[in-house]
């Protein structure tokens, strides 16, 4: 007999981990995003990728981390957990949603630009904006990851359906946590 259910989950930590009342800017945006990577490499419980949901005020609606090897499922990114877990928390499969009763803009923050899956799911997911931390090439550079095939104009066609992108926001400590990871020769979980 097939399995006809999925569970995934995200690590204990979560659960106590210290979270502002509200992330103001697209700083504090991608800070909670990289952290929670730190966290989730520090603690073993996942690769060293993070990410967050905010709505138009900065409150958060939803975090991710990467749980691929734990949870045995190629699908768990940070990316795909937090869109994910938003999405069963506010009942609705487009976050944006005015039925979701979200207040607009709605903001995905990651620790690093999306691979090619992740990019797919951000089209679908109902986000306003995107706000990135590491490029693809440091991903690539620092650890063993293939972020896979991405369209030319990738960032135009995310804009052309509404999500304005922003790179670069604090690169240099979102590659601490990839070269961390690197350094470490691979998963230690
Ligand atoms: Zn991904």
């Amino acid at each position: 007999m097939p399995h006809a259910e999925v569970r995934l989950s995200l690590p204990h930590w979560v659960q106590s981990f210290a979270f502002a009342p509200c992330y103001p800017d697209a700083e504090a945006q991608v800070a909670l995003a990289i952290a929670l990577a730190e966290r989730n490499l520090a603690e073993g419980t996942g690769g060293p990728f993070g990410a967050a949901l905010f709505d138009g005020a900065g409150r958060l609606l939803g975090v991710g981390v990467n749980r691929v090897l734990p949870e045995h499922c190629s699908a768990a990114h940070a990316e795909m957990m937090a869109f994910m877990t938003a999405q069963q928390r506010l009942g609705g499969c487009r976050l944006n949603d005015p039925a979701t009763g979200v207040t607009a803009p709605v903001t995905l923050a990651t620790s690093a630009q999306p691979c090619c899956m992740c990019y797919g799911a951000s089209f679908w997911a109902g986000l306003d904006r995107m706000l990135i931390g590491a490029r693809a090439e440091d991903v690539m550079r620092l650890t063993e990851f293939d972020e896979g095939p991405l369209p030319a104009d990738w960032v135009g066609e995310l804009e052309r359906r509404g999500i304005v992108v922003r790179r670069d926001l604090l690169r240099e400590r979102a590659c601490a946590v990839l070269r961390r990871y690197g350094e470490q020769g691979g998963p230690r979980y």
